[in-house]
C-alpha cells in the first residue's frame, strides 16, 4: 500500500506554523515524496531567535525537578509511540526496520538520560585561601545555562541526534532552535511533539525545516546564538566555524575509521563485528567500519570469512523484517560510491562482492588490495564499502590507522592486553574499543573526535558541559573568624 503524502508544519518557538513554500521529504528506497515540510525563510531564524530569548529565561527558571518531569514525560511519549516513530524513521530515511527500531529505543533512553544528569549539574567549591591576603574569600562555581543553542543535525540518525542535542540542552535550562536535515526532518518533527505533549513551555523549542544553506549563516552567526551544536559532515562542519565567530561550538564530523584485527583475536567474534559495523545503515555511519587492517597470518581467513557473512546479507525494501541494508540517502549518493569503487577498481583494487548498484540501492563491497593513497581509503565513503588490507604488525596497523585525516573512533580485536594497551595509547582518536569494531556508542559515553572528526564531546553529561558555562563566585566574608597575617 502506498503511503499517503503528509503537509507537515514546523515549530516556531512552541507554535506550529505553515508556510507557502516548501521543501520535499523523499523515500530513498522508492523516489517518492512521502510529505512536505515548511521551507524556513532567514526571517524565520530571526523570529526564532527572538522568541527563544524569551524562551531561554523560562527554561533557566525552570527548577531541576520540572525539567525532569518534561524530559520524563516526552521519553514516555516516545515510549508510548514508539511504532509511529520506527514509521518515519523508516519512511523518510535509509534504515530499515530493525534498524529504526534500534534508534527509537536509544532516543527514549538518551532522554531519559538527560533528566537524570539534569540533578547532576553540580558545581564546585575553590579553597581561595590558596594565596595570601584572600583569607577572607569564598570561592565556588556554579553552571549556568549558554541561553540559547543551535543545533543542527545529519540525515542519518534523524531521530537520536537530534535527542544528543535537544535533551541536554533542556536539561541545563536552555532554549534550543533545531535544524534538523532537511532530507529526513519528519522524526525531528515527531520528537518535538513528544515535547509539547509532556509540557514544554512556549519559546523553549523551535524546530525549523529549511535548506541549511539558505538559513544556516544567519542562525549560526546571530550574536544571540551562544552555543553552536553540530553534527554533519566537514566541509559543512568547517563553514559554520568561520561564521559563527566568537562562540561555544561543538563539532560531531566525519571519519572513515578503522578496525584492526591482530592474530590472536577470536577471528568469528571479529567478522561478525566487523560485517555488521561496516554495513549497518547501508555504511552511512560517522563511526561505521571503513578500514580493517588483518595480521598476515589471519588474513586470508578472515577475508573469506567476512565475504561469506557478507554475502548473506539481505538488501531490500526498508519495511521487510528480514531486510539487512536499505538504500542509501539518495541515488545521487549512491552514484558517487559507485564511482569510487570503480575508481578503487580501475587503480588495481580487487573487487571481492558487492558494489552494484540499483537507484539509491549499493549491494555491500568488500575491495582488497587498495592503495593506501586511494580515495576509497583516505576520504570518508559513507556507504557499503570496506577494504581489508594485511598488515605485518601492530605497529604497522596503528601507523596505517592514523595516516588519516580523521580520528573519531577505532576498534581492536587481540587478547594479548600489551597490544591493547599500546594501540590505546598510540591511536589518534576520541575513542578506542576494544574487541569490537569502531562502531560502538553507549548515550553515556564521551563521544567526539580529533584532527578533521571535530570539536568537544557529546554524551549526555558531557554535552551538558559544553552547553553550560561556568560561573566563579568569590564570596569576601566581613568580620571573618578566619585570621590574616
Ligand atoms: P551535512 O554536513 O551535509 O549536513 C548536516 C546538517 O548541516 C544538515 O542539517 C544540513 O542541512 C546542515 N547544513 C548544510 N549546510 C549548512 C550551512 N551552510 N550552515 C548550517 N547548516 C548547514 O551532513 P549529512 O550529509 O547530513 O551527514 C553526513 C555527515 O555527518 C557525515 O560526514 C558523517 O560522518 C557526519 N556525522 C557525524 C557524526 C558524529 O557524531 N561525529 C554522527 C553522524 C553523522
Amino acid at each position: 500500500m502506498r503511503e499517503q503524502m503528509v503537509i507537515e508544519r514546523m515549530l516556531l518557538g512552541g507554535r506550529w506554523v505553515e508556510r507557502q513554500e516548501y521543501l520535499q521529504v523523499m523515500d530513498p528506497g522508492s523516489n517518492t515524496c512521502i510529505a512536505t515540510v515548511p521551507k524556513a525563510t532567514k526571517k524565520d531564524v530571526k523570529r526564532a531567535i527572538e522568541l527563544a530569548k524569551k524562551g531561554a529565561g523560562i527554561s533557566k527558571n525552570l527548577p531541576v525537578y520540572k525539567r525532569q518531569s518534561i524530559l520524563m514525560g516526552a521519553a514516555e511519549y516516545i515510549n508510548e509511540h514508539q511504532d509511529q516513530f520506527v514509521r518515519t524513521i523508516v519512511l523518510e530515511s535509509s534504515k530499515t526496520v530493525k534498524e529504526a527500531e534500534k534508534e527509537v529505543r536509544r532516543c527514549i533512553e538518551t532522554i531519559r538520560l538527560s533528566a537524570e544528569e539534569a540533578r547532576r549539574l553540580n558545581g564546585e567549591t575553590i579553597p581561595f585561601s590558596q594565596m595570601k591576603g584572600h583569607e577572607s574569600r569564598i570561592g565556588y562555581i556554579t553552571h549556568q545555562p549558554v541561553g540559547i543553542v543551535a543545533a543542527i543535525t545529519p540525515f542519518n540518525d534523524p531521530l537520536n541526534l537530534v535527542a544528543h542535542k535537544v535533551g541536554p540542552a533542556i536539561a541545563c535550562g536552555n532554549a534550543v532552535i533545531l535544524k534538523p536535515s532537511s532530507e529526513t526532518p519528519l522524526s525531528a518533527l515527531r520528537l518535538a511533539e513528544a515535547f509539547l505533549a509532556a509540557g514544554l513551555p512556549d519559546g523553549i523549542l523551535s524546530v525549523l525545516t529549511g535548506s541549511g544553506k539558505e538559513i544556516g549563516d544567519e542562525l549560526v552567526s546571530n550574536e544571540d546564538v551562544r552555543f553552536v551544536s553540530f553534527t554533519g559532515g566537514y566541509e559543512t562542519g568547517v563553514g559554520i566555524t568561520q561564521k559563527a565567530g566568537v562562540k561555544k561550538m561543538a563539532m560531531e564530523l566525519g571519519s572513515n575509521a578503522p578496525t584492526i584485527v591482530l592474530q590472536d583475536a577470536d577471528l568469528k567474534e571479529a567478522v561478525e563485528a566487523c560485517v555488521d559495523g561496516a554495513f549497518g545503515v547501508a555504511g552511512q555511519n560517522c563511526i561505521g567500519v571503513q578500514r580493517v587492517y588483518v595480521e598476515n597470518m589471519v588474513y586470508e581467513r578472515f577475508t573469506s570469512q567476512f565475504v561469506e557473512k557478507t554475502k548473506q546479507l539481505k538488501v531490500g525494501e526498508k519495511k521487510d523484517p528480514a531486510t539487512d541494508i536499505g538504500p542509501m540517502i539518495s541515488e545521487k549518493e549512491a552514484r558517487r560510491v559507485e564511482a569510487w569503487i570503480k575508481e578503487a577498481v580501475t587503480n588495481g583494487a580487487n573487487l571481492l562482492c558487492g558494489g552494484e548498484r540499483y537507484g539509491a540501492y549499493v549491494t555491500p563491497a568488500v575491495l582488497v588490495n587498495v592503495g593506501k593513497e586511494e580515495k576509497i581509503i583516505q576520504e570518508e565513503v559513507f556507504g557499503p564499502v570496506v577494504s581489508i588490507l594485511p598488515v605485518s604488525s601492530l605497529e604497522e596497523a596503528v601507523n596505517l590507522a592514523n595516516d588519516s585525516c580523521y580520528g573519531l573512533q577505532a576498534g581492536l580485536f587481540t587478547s594479548n592486553i600489551d597490544a591493547a594497551f599500546y594501540a590505546i595509547e598510540e591511536l589518534e582518536v576520541g575513542g578506542v574499543i576494544i574487541n569490537d569494531s569502531s562502531d560502538v556508542r553507549i548515550d553515556g559515553m564521551p563521544f567526539g573526535g580529533v584532527k578533521r572528526s571535530g570539536l568537544g564531546r557529546e554524551g549526555i553529561k558531557y554535552a551538558m558541559e559544553a552547553m553550560t558555562e561556568e560561573k566563579v563566585v568569590a564570596f569576601r566574608v566581613k568580620n571573618s573568624m578566619k585570621k590574616t597575617d
